[in-house]
């Protein structure tokens, strides 16, 4: 089995205006981190912390503003308070004064719909308690934990920890390994890592340090090197190694340099499997060959960050699918968890960034209204394979590992 290594639980507050989430989030943390005032709508925009909860460890707090806000900029921040639900493991429903009506059925209905567990914390219990048959109602509709609370003096804190981690799923603790089930204890992978213009100066790009993590975690040996020096350390490499890793856009090259005996993939085809939906990627990217004339592409990156993806979206990935294709396709790019410019239905494809920055449950729910809606979705590794030629054999090392995981039945 893949090893795991820890990730930190993403939890989101959710509630009217001036249910007291932020002081539930003070009192989690046991300290004054959010800004906590009587006058509703103190928070606006979800915030996330990091934080440390007691009983918990490091966790990721996504505060939200009020789910009751109205008016046209009211809604907005309703909107986003929504977006942000796509991107927690476990969600608390703050009520008080024993309130629960249509805007809190509402709330319950978008955790359903997102498939995001959640417990409900009936908060200020000091000025007005919990009715009895309220918790024993929502216990019986929802099945859930109803805790009555005071974040102000909070007295059973404990209860409510537990509370958390008894609905915490599973995934939210740990990460899958990136290439545990490929690489065992002392094999060599090779890390092809461009060191030009576009590479940040004075470090390695996250996909790298993350593949050099795993890559040790599972007792595995990384080599990283410029391109320019591959060709004399394959060539002098005893046993061979078991994999080489390279930036996408050096597939052509890499590929021409590495032994057919050597397994060769790339940053984003790694990352396409750890956290993207693999098997969507896999259907989607021969679609590349269907686009015709007048096709509109969606490009999605999943940060603002200006350096090498940047262009790649913007510049390369475009210019190659117009060369290979011979049509003219439309491209535009959306980067952040920004708002498409068109409804999803207008694109032909989707091409997802590898999506380092983010956790795989914020890319599911970014690239699950395309999969809803029948457009394909691949990845911007997996395209480049496929404009250049090397597709099947840059996926082949997870080919490999869904083959076994299917002969052992898992
Ligand atoms: S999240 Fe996407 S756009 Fe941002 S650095 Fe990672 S791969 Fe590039």
């Amino acid at each position: 089995m893949a090893k795991g290594r820890e990730s930190k639980p993403h939890i989101g507050i959710f509630g009217r205006r001036n249910n007291g989430k932020s002081s539930l989030i003070n009192a989690l943390a046991q300290q004054d981190i959010a800004i906590v005032s009587g006058i509703p709508g103190t928070t606006t925009d979800p915030v996330r912390k990091s934080m440390e909860i007691f009983g918990i460890g490091p966790a990721i707090i996504v505060d939200t503003a009020g789910m009751d806000d109205s008016g046209e900029l009211g809604q907005k921040r309703v909107d986003r308070s929504l977006a942000a639900l796509k991107t927690v493991d476990l969600a608390i429903l703050v009520v008080t004064d024993n309130l629960f009506e249509d805007e809190e059925k509402k709330i319950i209905e978008a955790f359903e719909k997102q498939e995001v567990p959640f417990i409900i914390i009936h908060n200020k219990s000091d000025q007005v308690p919990l009715d009895i048959r309220l918790k024993e109602r929502l216990n019986k509709d929802y099945g859930v934990d109803v805790l009555e609370f005071c974040a102000i003096e909070p007295s059973n804190l404990e209860d409510v920890i537990d509370s958390l981690k008894r609905a915490m799923p599973e995934t939210a603790w740990v990460a899958d390994s990136l290439l545990g089930g490929i690489v065992k204890k002392d094999d060599v992978v090779v890390l092809v890592t461009p060191i030009d213009n576009e590479a940040p100066e004075g470090r390695l790009i996250l996909p790298q340090v993350q593949a050099i993590r795993d890559i040790i975690d599972n007792d595995a040996v990384a080599l990283v090197l410029k391109e320019t020096e591959l060709k004399g350390i394959i060539n002098i490499l005893r046993p061979r190694p078991k994999l080489v890793i390279t930036d996408s856009q050096m597939f052509r090259k890499v590929d021409a340099l590495v032994p057919r005996e050597v397994q060769l993939t790339g940053f984003s085809i790694m990352l396409a499997r750890h956290k993207g939906d693999f098997d969507v990627y896999l259907k989607g990217t021969p679609m590349i060959d269907e686009l015709k004339d007048g096709d509109r592409v969606l490009m999605l990156e999943s940060c603002t960050h200006q350096v090498a993806c940047d262009d790649i979206g913007r510049y390369k990935i475009p210019m190659w699918i117009r060369d290979y294709t011979r049509r003219k396709v439309e491209f535009d790019v959306v980067a952040g968890l920004n708002e498409l410019p068109r409804p999803i239905t207008d694109y032909s494809l989707i091409i997802q960034c590898g999506a380092c920055m983010i956790t795989r449950k914020q890319l599911a729910g970014r690239i699950r209204p395309a999969i809803d809606a029948g457009v394909p979705v691949t990845n911007y590794g997996m395209a480049i394979a496929w404009l250049h030629g090397i597709y099947q054999r840059a996926i082949e090392p997870f080919m490999v590992l869904k083959r076994d995981n299917v002969t052992n039945g898992k």
